[in-house]
């Protein structure tokens, strides 16, 4: 529909409003949206078209083409509509990346909060009683078999986990810590913030490096209500260093009868050296050394959904959940819809890996993934001719969350270095800005004056390939 003839003013060839809202294909945004603002979508579209065409010439041409131009009225729509939310393309090479939304869901999951955020459900009604029910009663059994655990309760995320639990077991009481573990773990959670919130006062014991058995019992007293293990999880201390093991820590909180609590961070449910990782030990395996009580995320290593679990001895998970802040921090319906369906799967942990997005991506071999760089590359480099070199590069993967920071698993993909090195990086910045600016934006890692796109999380490369037809790159000197 939309053909610039290079004879013409190519301005004078792009098509009038009228004349794109009478394309069948508006009619069904029309009608999603009205028309108002299919209008309004139009006409913000072809003048950046113009733009574009006056600025970046030849690139984009490919802009004009009616699938392409129907995909910009599209994601104007988008912006215009507020959904500000949207889906991108992870190729950071950080498979539980925080800032894009950690763990995609599985399948059986997406299909278990679809039904449950469409109707009604009895999230707290009791079947058979006909009284009310308890939210947690869908999900605890499950925990409960696969870690070993008498009891456990769900909440918003690992910090308001770990934030009841002080709260509910700790109140205006201390709580011993290793100075090595007060860890601060991105955006703000911060064991020490945490527990001043939580109303508990925090006794530090041992240094940095090195924390003995006789530091914690030096640091109990009367008012000592907990002992607090925090996984160091996006640090490590190297060198001259020690750390009281959980056993003798076990064997303490015992003696003085005070809870003895371990924050996982990510808490793994199986075992996670098949992948190439170094051995974490699952959270059965922390349970059934000895501690009272652990807290781990539902979308780090675990491959669900945002969400906190606390599991243990059944007598404090009772004190948690009598504590009103349970309510301030519990969990909706499709979490627990999610949740459910994601445990289930691990009932047979050699489904696991097939079949939780986070898992396969973790352990996806290394030369599926450079295949997929040798079969992307020829793509990319065409497309980029103008701008960029592009090679196949061996790059390393991170598991992220804060999960095993110091370790990699070996990856591909593409490096990509603009041909223009002037101006501090400006070309390289805009390189990677045409890549954000993308209706389904790709997201990437610059490395070494260089744009990486590592592969290990793209499992479908036929929308990365779409989105490489509408890329637009402005030269350096363009506003
Ligand atoms: C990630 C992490 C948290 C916070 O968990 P969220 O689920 O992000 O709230 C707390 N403690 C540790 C040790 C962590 O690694």
């Amino acid at each position: 529909m939309i053909k610039p003839q290079s004879t013409q003013p190519i301005q004078s060839s792009l098509p009038s409003v009228h004349h794109v809202l009478e394309l069948s294909i508006v009619a069904d945004l029309i009608a999603e949206f009205g028309k108002p603002l299919v209008t309004h979508a139009i006409r913000v579209t072809l003048g950046q078209i113009r733009d574009l065409l006056a600025t970046a010439g030849e690139l984009a041409w490919a802009q004009t083409k009616e699938e392409n131009f129907i995909l910009r009225i599209k994601s104007q729509l988008a912006e215009l509509t507020d959904m500000s939310l949207r889906p991108v393309i992870n190729l950071t090479g950080t498979v539980l990346h925080t800032n894009l939304g950690r763990a995609p869901l599985p399948e059986e999951a997406i299909q278990a909060v679809t039904v449950m955020a469409s109707g009604a459900s009895n999230l707290e009604f009791d079947l058979s009683s006909g009284f009310r029910g308890d939210r947690d009663s869908h999900l605890e059994n499950q925990i409960c078999r696969l870690t070993g655990a008498e009891a456990a309760t769900v909440v918003n995320n690992n910090a308001a986990a770990v934030l009841l639990t002080l709260n509910s077991l700790a109140l205006r009481k201390e709580v011993l810590v290793s100075r090595g573990e007060l860890v601060e773990i991105g955006g703000s959670f911060r064991i020490p913030d945490i527990m001043a919130r939580a109303n508990c006062k925090l006794r530090e014991v041992g240094t940095t490096n090195r924390t003995h058995l006789y530091d914690f019992e030096e640091g109990l007293n009367l008012r000592t209500a907990m002992i607090l293990k925090a996984h160091t999880s996006n640090f490590k201390i190297m060198g001259y260093t020690r750390a009281v093991n959980e056993s003798e820590l076990v064997g303490l909180a015992k003696k003085v009868q005070i809870p003895f609590v371990i924050d996982l961070g990510s808490g793994s449910l199986i075992n996670i050296s098949e992948f190439g990782l170094p051995h974490e030990s699952t959270v059965k395996e922390t349970l059934s050394r000895g501690a009272d009580l652990v807290t781990f995320s539902g979308d780090k290593l675990l491959g669900g959904p945002q969400c906190g679990i606390i599991a243990g001895r059944k007598d404090l998970i009772v004190r948690i959940k009598k504590n009103p802040m349970k309510r301030a921090l519990r969990v909706d319906k499709m979490t627990i819809a999610a949740l459910s369906a994601v445990l289930g799967i691990y009932e047979d942990p050699a489904r696991a890996v097939q079949k939780i997005p986070a898992l396969r991506m973790l352990a996806r071999p290394e030369i599926e993934i450079r295949a997929m760089a040798e079969r992307l590359l020829p793509l990319v480099a065409s497309k980029l001719e103008a701008n960029a070199v592009v090679e196949t590069v061996a790059c390393k993967s991170q598991v992220g969350s804060g999960t095993l920071p110091i370790d990699t698993l070996p990856s591909a993909g593409l490096a990509i270095s603009p041909k223009s090195k002037k101006r501090g990086g400006a070309s390289l910045k805009l390189l990677a800005a045409a890549f954000r600016n993308l209706p389904l934006p790709v997201i990437g890692r610059i490395h070494d004056s260089t744009l990486i796109f590592d592969l290990r999380c793209l499992e479908n490369e036929a929308p990365f390939i779409q989105q490489l037809q509408l890329i637009t790159i402005k030269r350096p000197t363009d506003k």
